[in-house]
């Protein structure tokens, strides 16, 4: 036991002096364009001062280093468009879907999915995405990921986890299509029927580490069931599981496609309906009325399509749901942004591939979304769905120093958003090229 406290003593002492000797790490940036408040105009010319993770204060011009106290770096930005860090509402970081993708359940163990993420995250933070919320993960390789980015032992976004999905026996979330034995073993601990069981699920979840509740609230693309997309948790399951997470302070993100879903997740008080694919005119009534934010996620609609045939993770049944959903999505969201409802960035990378989440902006684009409004999603929007905008969302005084820049005004051409050149994370320079 002495020997144990002199270690820790030890170890507290050599650790306070290198404290000591540290010191406050001080960067000015140099922006020649910068849009430090998504919906506000950009501003030419300006310096950004970072004091260790978080901005000490932005202003006109460009602050000459030396002026500064003590070791000051400068990163010269004064060719580029820089703006806040983005941020990601839906991946899935440990996975993504590939031929192999149902016999990986067989070969890959929770330390080998954990590896993966290290891999998905670093290619994530690389492509400018500085925060992420994952809706669906192992949760103890997740858990694990997210603790040791903000450790500082792996590099990746900053991640908000929930887990795996709280879901309805036999519906998406729930695992399929394998002999019943793999079923019984493979079944994830929180999938729950009845308000009671659900409750407790949602109690257990929290307990282990989730940031979020994830439900599946209606079926879902890829379970491999001929099921359909329509409402597959029952009303009293959902209101029971939105009362839990907010008496815990948590909030619940719902997979949703069927309006009959969607409408019954808002009704429940869910505070994001990801996917929304069939969303209807009630739907829209109930996003207003609620505040509760819409993750779109077109990505997989547009893109999945493309890679299907010939990939036997697609079966028929897979095929038929995606076909449908994807031609679906594009006219629903329009309308839904139209009739202003909030509008939260996500991709669903996993399935498609990680580090091509700035794709998601040109679909948005496409439909109608304004640039402006398709980069708020990504930064003020997020940040207000994960209530983290007093840290994230813009480039202001007191904020995480999360920042990232392009060679062109991504207002002009969105496609900029795909090719991020400059990507600081917590006031750490992770890539300037
Ligand atoms: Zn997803």
């Amino acid at each position: 036991m002495k020997r144990f406290l002199w270690i820790l003593c030890l170890s507290c002492s050599i650790s306070i002096c290198s404290w000591a000797a540290e010191e406050i790490q001080t960067v000015v940036i140099h922006a020649g364009n910068l849009l430090a408040i998504p919906g506000e105009s950009p501003a030419q010319q300006q310096s950004i001062i970072l004091r260790d993770n978080r901005i000490d204060a932005v202003v006109d011009g460009y602050v000459d280093p030396a002026s500064l106290p003590g070791q000051v770096e400068l990163v010269d930005l004064s060719d580029k468009f820089v703006l806040p860090g983005l941020i990601d509402m839906h991946v899935h970081m440990l996975s993504e879907i590939s031929p192999s993708s149902r016999n990986d359940a067989l070969y890959i163990t929770t330390s080998m999915s954990a590896m993966r993420g290290v891999y998905y995250a670093g290619i994530t933070l690389d492509a400018g995405f500085t925060t992420v919320r994952d809706l669906g993960s192992e949760p103890e390789a997740i858990y694990a990921l997210r603790d040791a980015i903000n450790q500082g032992l792996v590099s990746g976004p900053t991640i908000f986890a929930a887990g795996s999905s709280l879901a309805a026996t036999g519906g998406h979330g729930d695992v399929d299509g394998y002999i019943p034995e793999l079923l019984e073993m493979w079944t994830p601990e929180t999938i729950c029927d009845g308000p009671i069981e659900c409750r407790a699920a949602t109690r257990e979840a929290i307990k282990f580490g989730a940031q979020w509740i994830k439900i599946t609230a209606t079926g879902g693309v890829l379970s491999d069931t001929a099921t359909g997309l329509g409402q597959q948790m029952t009303d009293d399951e959902l209101t029971e599981i939105v009362a839990t997470a907010h008496n815990l302070g948590i909030k619940v993100a719902a997979h949703a496609h069927g309006a009959d879903g969607i409408n019954a997740a808002l009704r429940a008080g869910v505070d994001s309906i990801d996917h929304g694919t069939y969303l209807d005119q009630e739907s829209i009534r109930l996003f207003n009325e609620t505040g509760a934010y819409l993750v779109p996620t077109l990505l997989p609609g547009i893109k999945l399509p493309e890679s299907m045939e010939g990939n036997p993770f697609f079966t028929d049944d897979i095929k038929d749901k995606a076909y449908a959903a994807g031609a679906a999505a594009a006219d629903n969201i329009a309308a839904a942004y139209r009739g202003g409802v909030n509008i939260a960035f996500g991709t669903d990378s996993a399935v498609t591939p990680h580090g091509l989440n700035g794709e998601e902006f040109r679909y948005m684009v496409q439909i109608g979304i304004t640039e402006m409004d398709a980069i708020h999603s990504a930064t003020i929007g997020a940040a207000t769905l994960l209530s983290q905008l007093e840290n994230l969302g813009t480039i202001e005084a007191g904020k995480i120093a999360d920042i990232i820049a392009v060679d062109s005004n991504p207002l002009n051409d969105i496609t900029e958003l795909e090719r991020v050149s400059t990507v600081i994370k917590s006031g750490k320079l992770i890539k300037n090229l």
